[in-house]
C-alpha cells in the first residue's frame, strides 16, 4: 500500500542553496517512491552546536510504495551522494536527509523513528512542512500550524526564488 511521507532536507557546507535543489531533483529520481511536491527553502540559524553556517533547510511530500526501511536507506545513499561525513549530533553537514512521516506509522526504533522526533519541536522543519499540509496531524503532538505557531521564538527566514 502506499504512504504519504515527508522528508526534511538541511544543509549548512558548501553551496547549500545548490546542494538542497540538488538533493530535491534526487528525491523526483528515486524508484518506488514518487514525487507530490517540495516547499520553499528555508534558512535557519544553527540549533545545538552555535558556531557553524546558517542552514538551508526545506520538506518534499513523496508517495512512497517501498516500505520505510528501503526508504530511509535511500535517503542514506543520496546523503552519501553529496559527500555527507557523519561526525558528531548536530554538527556541520552537506546534506541531512530526514524521513519525518511515512504514513501513520509509528516506530521507537533508534534507527529509524516514526514520526521524527523532534520534529514538532523545530521551526526549521515545521515552517517548510506547513506550506505543504498545515493541517497535518503529528501522533501524539497536534497538528502542524498548531505546532509550529509555538515555536515563535525560532527565527526562520522564507528565502524567496530570486535571493536563491
Ligand atoms: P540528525 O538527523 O539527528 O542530525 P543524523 O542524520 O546523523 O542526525 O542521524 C542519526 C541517526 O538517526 C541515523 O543513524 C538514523 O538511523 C537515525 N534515525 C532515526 N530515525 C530517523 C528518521 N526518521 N529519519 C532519519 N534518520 C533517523
Ligand atoms: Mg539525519
Amino acid at each position: 500500500m502506499s504512504q504519504r511521507c515527508f522528508v526534511a532536507l538541511g544543509a549548512n557546507l558548501g553551496k547549500p542553496v545548490v546542494t538542497v535543489n540538488a538533493a530535491i531533483a534526487a528525491l523526483r529520481e528515486l524508484p518506488g517512491v514518487s514525487f507530490v511536491a517540495a516547499s520553499s527553502l528555508f534558512r535557519t540559524a544553527p540549533v545545538g552546536l552555535k558556531h557553524q553556517p546558517d542552514f538551508i533547510n526545506a520538506v518534499v511530500e513523496m508517495i512512497a510504495v517501498s516500505p520505510a526501511p528501503i526508504f530511509l536507506a535511500q535517503l542514506f545513499a543520496i546523503e552519501e551522494r553529496f559527500g555527507r561525513q557523519r561526525s558528531v549530533k548536530n554538527a556541520p553537514r552537506t546534506l541531512d536527509l530526514d524521513l519525518l512521516l511515512y504514513g501513520d506509522q509509528l516506530s521507537d526504533d533508534p534507527r529509524l523513528t516514526l514520526p521524527h522526533p523532534r520534529l514538532h519541536e523545530r521551526a526549521f522543519v515545521l515552517a517548510p512542512l506547513a506550506e505543504l499540509a498545515p493541517q497535518l496531524t503529528i501522533p501524539g503532538h497536534g497538528c502542524v500550524g498548531d505546532l509550529l505557531l509555538r515555536c515563535a521564538d525560532q527565527a526562520v527566514e522564507k528565502l524567496v526564488p530570486q535571493s536563491v
